[in-house]
C-alpha cells in the first residue's frame, strides 16, 4: 500500500492553515448576531462570507454521486482543484508529473506555473495509454500521473484494465480527470475510491451540468488527501453566488439527465452526417460531448468555418492529431447549421 503522507510536500505537511471567522464559528442559527468577520451588516444577499466548506453543495453532490462528504473537495473550477493537487504533492524544481498527449492542456500549463517537470508518453494509435512505457518512464520524483478519461480532445475512454494497472503500479498519485464522465458509458472511478489511497478523481459542473459560467470543480479522494487539500485551499474559494446556483441546479437532476440524453442522441446524428462529408477521412469514436475528426487540411477547413461564423477547435498541432478538428455537440439546430456549412465549403 502506498503511504500518502510520504508523498506530501514537507512544507505542506507542517502547514498551519489560515483560520477564517467562519471556520472558528460554524453554527448557522439565524437567531445569532454575527459580529466576527467585519462584514457590512446590511442584508443584500451576498454581504456575508460564503460557507468555506460549501456544506449544502457537498450534501447534494454526496446524495447524487453516493460519496460521503468527507471525500469531496470543491474548487473554483477543476482548474483550481488541479492546481491545489500540484501544490500539495509537487516540490518545485524537483518533482515531475506524467501526462499522456494528446490531452487536456492545463496539466502542463499548471506544471510550468509551479516549476514542475513534465514527462510525456504519447497515447497509442487508438488513443489508449501505453501502460508499460508509462511505468518505465516514472522515477522516484514522479508524483502525479494524469489520466483524462474520456480524454479531451480524442473523446474516447481509456480501458478500465489499463487504468487499474496504472493505479496499482504507479508509486505516486493517479489523477483521473472525469470532466466528461456524465456523457460516458463507462462507470466512474469514484466507485472504487476505497480501494486506492493514491487515487484522485476530478469532475466538474462545467460540461454535462451546464454551469461552466459559475466555475465549480469537484475533487473526490480519500479523507487523507481531501484534508491535505483543505489545508492549502483559499478559505472562501467557492463564492456565494456559485454555491447558490449550484444548489438550485443540482436539485433539478432530471433536467440535466434529459439534456445529456439529447446531446448523446445528437452526437449519433452528427457522426452519421459527418460521415457523408467528402473531406472528412476519419471520425474517432466518442464517449463525450464532442467528436474528433481527421480532414484533408484542418487549418483550411477551420478558417472556412470561421468565415461562415462557426467556431470549432483546430487540434492539428497536437501529437497524433495531425489535421484533426474537434466539434462540440450543440443543439439540434446548431448541429444542422454545422453540417449544412460543411457540405457547402
Ligand atoms: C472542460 C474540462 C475541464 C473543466 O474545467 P473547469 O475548470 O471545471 O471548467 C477539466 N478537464 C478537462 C479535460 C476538460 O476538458
Amino acid at each position: 500500500m502506498i503511504d500518502i503522507k510520504k508523498l506530501i510536500r514537507p512544507n505542506v505537511k507542517v502547514l498551519k492553515p489560515y483560520s477564517s471567522a467562519r471556520d472558528e464559528y460554524q453554527g448557522n442559527s439565524d437567531a445569532m448576531v454575527f459580529l466576527d468577520a467585519n462584514e457590512n451588516p446590511f442584508e443584500n444577499g451576498v454581504n456575508r462570507y460564503p460557507d468555506p466548506q460549501q456544506r449544502s453543495v457537498k450534501s447534494l453532490l454526496s446524495e447524487i454521486k453516493g460519496i460521503p462528504q468527507q471525500n469531496i473537495l470543491l474548487g473554483n473550477g477543476s482548474d483550481e482543484v488541479l492546481d491545489l493537487i500540484f501544490r500539495a504533492f509537487c516540490e518545485p524544481n524537483e518533482d515531475n508529473i506524467i501526462t499522456l498527449p494528446p490531452t487536456y492542456g492545463m496539466y502542463s500549463v499548471l506544471a510550468n506555473i509551479n516549476a514542475i517537470g513534465i514527462k510525456t508518453v504519447q497515447l497509442s494509435a487508438n488513443f489508449q495509454p501505453k501502460v508499460d512505457e508509462i511505468l518505465n518512464i516514472a522515477d522516484s520524483n514522479s508524483k502525479l500521473l494524469f489520466l483524462c478519461s474520456p480524454n479531451n480532445p480524442t473523446g474516447n475512454s481509456f480501458e478500465a484494465q489499463s487504468i487499474e494497472r496504472l493505479i496499482k503500479a504507479f508509486k505516486g498519485v493517479v489523477v483521473i480527470d472525469e470532466a466528461y464522465i456524465d456523457f460516458s458509458k463507462e462507470e466512474s472511478w469514484i466507485r472504487r475510491l476505497n480501494e486506492f489511497p493514491n487515487l484522485i478523481v476530478t469532475q466538474t459542473l462545467s460540461k454535462a451540468y451546464g454551469m461552466a459560467g459559475i466555475r465549480l470543480g469537484i475533487c473526490y479522494a480519500s479523507e487523507g488527501i481531501i484534508s491535505v487539500l483543505n489545508r492549502i485551499k483559499p478559505p472562501y474559494n467557492v463564492n456565494e453566488l456559485t454555491q447558490q446556483k449550484a444548489i438550485e441546479q443540482l436539485e433539478e437532476t432530471k433536467i440535466t439527465q434529459q439534456q445529456v440524453q439529447v446531446i448523446l442522441e445528437e452526437r449519433t446524428v452528427l457522426i452519421d452526417k459527418l460521415s457523408e462529408i467528402d473531406f472528412i477521412f476519419k471520425i474517432y469514436p466518442s464517449d463525450a460531448n464532442f467528436v474528433l475528426v481527421k480532414v484533408d487540411d484542418a487549418t483550411k477547413r477551420y478558417n472556412q468555418l470561421i468565415e461562415k461564423g462557426i467556431v470549432i477547435r483546430n487540434r492539428t498541432t497536437q501529437p497524433g492529431c495531425e489535421n484533426c478538428l474537434r466539434f462540440t455537440v450543440g443543439t439540434p439546430a446548431e448541429n444542422e447549421i454545422l453540417i449544412n456549412t460543411l457540405k457547402s465549403i
